[in-house]
């Protein structure tokens, strides 16, 4: 089986399906979808990554501070193929539907050598991204 990007979709090990769709509905293998979200962030184009916080397991005092170690985080691409160290993270709690959630706000650096920002709220890994016009310089 081909995928629209013309590769094959990626080996997998009993989960996932090997591919991504896009919102055009065509199905890319992981490797493209990579290229794309770099395309679209070298464009400027605000982006949905993921935000994973899966360090924060291993450090519960770092939960509720407001400046938790940026290194307890990851953002990725939906497949995993781009992975961005964040450079800060910010948290907050969020209050809807009767109860608290947890907001992270997150800067990193993108492949263009912009400070991008990200907003996840809620009990999900869902990282709204846009570029901010902040540049870092190369020493
Ligand atoms: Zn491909």
């Amino acid at each position: 089986m081909k995928l629209e990007c013309g590769h094959e979709p990626a080996e997998t090990r009993g989960v996932g399906t090997g591919h991504a769709v896009k919102q055009d509905g065509s199905r890319v293998c992981y490797q493209c979808c990579r290229d794309e979200d770099l395309s679209q962030m070298n464009r400027g184009e605000p982006i949905t990554l993921y935000l994973n916080a899966s360090g924060l397991r291993g450090a519960p005092m770092e939960r509720r501070n407001k400046w938790p170690t940026a290194s307890l985080f990851t953002v990725k691409n939906w497949p995993g193929t781009l992975t961005i160290a964040p450079t800060a993270v910010r948290y907050h709690e969020g209050w809807g539907f009767g109860r608290p959630y947890p907001v992270y706000h997150v800067w990193f650096i993108g492949p263009d050598d912009h400070v991008w920002w990200g907003r996840n709220a809620g009990d999900n890994e869902v990282l709204h991204c846009r570029r901010t016009r902040e540049r870092v310089t190369h020493a």
